[in-house]
């Protein structure tokens, strides 16, 4: 059985005293901008689309990047669960302080997220810089980028030395003047980044002889940009190429060994790889399961467009992130099940105990959680 919170949305209440917001839970995040930009405020950070609810977001760890930011469950302050026995439940660090813990990340395992309230920040704009770069000087000069930008992102093609580097750094809404006109919008976003990229990963897919070719030209003509706008017309872009990612957390100083032993592993084989690797960083935190959990982290992210086999890829991938205790996003394709996780997490056993307290029937179980957090 699913449950679909589509009509449960919308803000219940603002505090501009504090900045405190609360937000019913099949609110999307591209709903919460709107409204909070009507208020005058925004969400401190965000991930790379906004078409997720603020509960499946946060249920499964979504993040950004940026080396002094945590991910989107870091913001929560309070969170209303409908729990298995039909008790509406309030948590926050002083109520409930442990099911809060475990409950911000959460997997669905624990109830019902009927309603979050979010720590939000004065609206604010970021400009936002783009370039290319080979991907030895990004990987030599990374943790300098990382500290002298609020917002890093890096995409790799693979099978060249091509990267492309987003910076993106927070301005207040008045510095913001140097908006893309509304026809660039549409060229890069919409015709490169999804009309002409789902060309390109259909080319790939038909002819893979020819995707170190087309990755070596994507990584010369990626658009250099220089632009400002608001926060999260800038962290989020649409994404309408259907393509299957694994995503893990390591700790940030493996970042630069692990996309090295990456490369070799794709110089070795015969693997065709059309989708760029990810590179992002956050900060550490203190949510049970959050990949990030008491560790300043890297993150990469590996893809293929959803017609070819990801299997083999993606295997290497989790074997080499693997030997740097990479913990896997909970949203996206991994293999880990309870028993490796559990020597990842410090905190899963703890997270287990909430769960046996609070759904001991298992209500909400289901295959994945079978697997994730063992079973019954
Ligand atoms: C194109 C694309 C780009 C992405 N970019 C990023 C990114 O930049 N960063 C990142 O970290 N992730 C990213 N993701 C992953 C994404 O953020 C989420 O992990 C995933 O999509 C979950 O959000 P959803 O609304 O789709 O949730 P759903 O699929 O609806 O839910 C996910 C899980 O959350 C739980 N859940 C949902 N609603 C509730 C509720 N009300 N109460 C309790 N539990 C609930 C359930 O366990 C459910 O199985 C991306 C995904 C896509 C498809």
């Amino acid at each position: 059985m699913q449950i679909c919170l589509d009509r449960l949305t919308g803000i219940t209440k603002v505090d501009h005293n504090t900045g405190l917001v609360t937000v019913r839970g099949g609110t999307t995040l591209a709903q919460l901008n709107t409204l909070l930009a009507a208020e005058g405020l925004a969400q401190e950070n965000l991930g790379d689309i906004d078409k997720q609810t603020i509960s499946g977001a946060i249920s499964t760890g979504t993040h950004g990047t940026g080396a002094k930011f945590g991910g989107l469950a870091t913001q929560v302050r309070q969170l209303t669960l409908i729990t298995a026995d039909g008790v509406q439940l309030r948590c926050s660090a002083t109520e409930h302080p442990d099911i809060y813990a475990a409950a911000c990340i959460g997997l669905g395992a624990l109830g019902v997220i009927s309603e979050v309230t979010f720590q939000c920040v004065p609206s604010f704009s970021l400009h936002a810089q783009e370039t290319r770069a080979p991907l030895d000087a990004v990987l030599d000069g990374l943790d300098a980028m990382v500290a002298e930008n609020d917002h890093v992102d890096v995409h790799w093609f693979p099978h060249s030395d091509g990267a492309q580097i987003k910076c993106n750094n927070r301005i207040s809404d008045d510095e913001a003047r140097d908006r893309l006109p509304r026809w660039r919008y549409l060229l890069d976003d919409e015709l490169m980044s999804n009309g002409l990229f789902e060309a390109v990963n259909r080319l790939g897919w038909l002819l893979p002889s020819l995707v170190p070719s087309i990755n070596r030209i994507s990584a010369r003509t990626v658009a250099a940009r220089d632009f400002t706008d608001h926060s999260y017309a800038v962290f989020t872009s649409p994404r309408r190429v259907r393509f299957k990612e694994s995503e893990y957390a390591i700790p940030r100083e493996s970042v630069v060994p692990v996309l090295r032993e990456l490369r070799s592993w794709i110089d070795d084989h015969d693997e065709r790889i059309c989708f760029p690797v990810q590179i992002r960083v956050a900060a550490a935190d203190d949510i049970w399961l959050s990949t990030a959990y008491q560790r300043e982290t890297g993150y990469i992210a590996v893809h293929h467009y959803f017609k070819i086999d990801h299997r083999r890829y993606f295997a290497a991938f989790e074997s080499i992130v693997g030997e740097h205790q990479g913990r896997p996003h909970w949203g996206k394709l991994h293999t880990l099940e309870a028993d490796q996780l559990c020597l990842l997490y410090p905190r899963f056993d703890h997270f287990r105990q909430i769960r046996d307290r609070l759904d001991p029937g298992r209500t909400f179980d289901n295959a994945y959680l079978r697997s994730v957090l063992g079973s019954p």
